[in-house]
């Protein structure tokens, strides 16, 4: 007899768009049994350090970054997250999820925390009024393959502003960030956790903003993903399923 390897996919459920990550990877393993049966795949909302202290993976889903926050800290879970993040295992956030994963960011609220798990400074926010909120379709088959044309929704979203080096993470800017009574121009995680692995560039929308800049909308660290925009909106599954395959099944595979 076979025993199935059981496999925790938590999903951040404090605030947004946690439901929807929910469906769309159910629907995925009901949809292809046969791919994923050596596996017992639990996907589950995370509220709580024991929930958190089972999961194999988390998704941090869109929502309010500042919300997010605010409740992560009054439910006592910023410190475990904190643990999670540093235990190197697979994480991704989309939208407000790539700002709390963000190891700098600006343009955020007094007292809003982030945590670290990126080494990349992020802006919330960061589409002009007119392009606040809009859907496109991209082509990903760069690195998910056959992926040419991926319905995008980005709803007051973040990009990437700055992929930081060693020396940006600097731990007395922590210091200097806990003492500052302002609202800081730059927030800092308060994570000391350093993630070593290089920063990808998955995706750039290219000639966006009135000085034809590229805007950074996904990356990749090792096994921590960022997108800008809520692929759990996009009532496709490629997504997800590259997620689960190329950063969940694969870590699982080499621990
Ligand atoms: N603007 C939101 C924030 O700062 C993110 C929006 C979203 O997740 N759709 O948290």
């Amino acid at each position: 007899m076979t025993t199935s390897k059981t496999i925790i996919l938590g999903v951040l459920a404090l605030q947004g768009a946690f439901q929807e990550h929910i469906e769309y990877f159910n629907k995925i393993l009901e949809t292809n049994q046969d791919e994923y049966n050596e596996y017992n795949i639990e996907i589950t909302e995370i509220r709580t350090k024991d929930d958190l202290e089972r999961c194999d993976s988390l998704v941090i889903p869109g929502g309010e970054s500042t919300t997010m926050s605010w409740i992560a800290i009054r439910t006592h879970l910023l410190e475990p997250l904190y643990d999670f993040v540093s235990s190197g295992k697979p994480l991704w956030g989309t939208c407000a999820g790539l700002i709390f994963l963000a190891k700098e960011l600006k343009n955020g609220k007094m007292h809003q925390k982030i945590l670290g798990a990126l080494n990349i400074q992020v802006t919330r926010n960061a589409f002009g009024r007119q392009l606040d909120s809009f859907s496109t379709h991209l082509d990903f088959s760069s690195f998910i393959p056959n992926c040419t044309d991926f319905q995008t929704v980005f709803i007051r979203a973040p990009v990437v502003t700055k992929i930081l080096s060693v020396s940006d993470s600097d731990t007395s800017k922590q210091e200097e960030a806990k003492r500052s009574l302002s609202p800081p121009e730059i927030i800092r995680s308060l994570n000391t956790y350093n993630n070593t692995a290089p920063v990808e560039v998955l995706y750039s929308l290219k000639n966006v903003d009135h000085h034809n800049h590229d805007l950074i909308v996904a990356v990749r660290q090792g096994n921590v993903l960022g997108t800008s925009f809520h692929p759990e909106l996009a009532d496709d599954y490629r997504f997800h399923k590259w997620f689960l395959d190329e950063f969940v099944l694969k870590n699982v595979a080499t621990t």
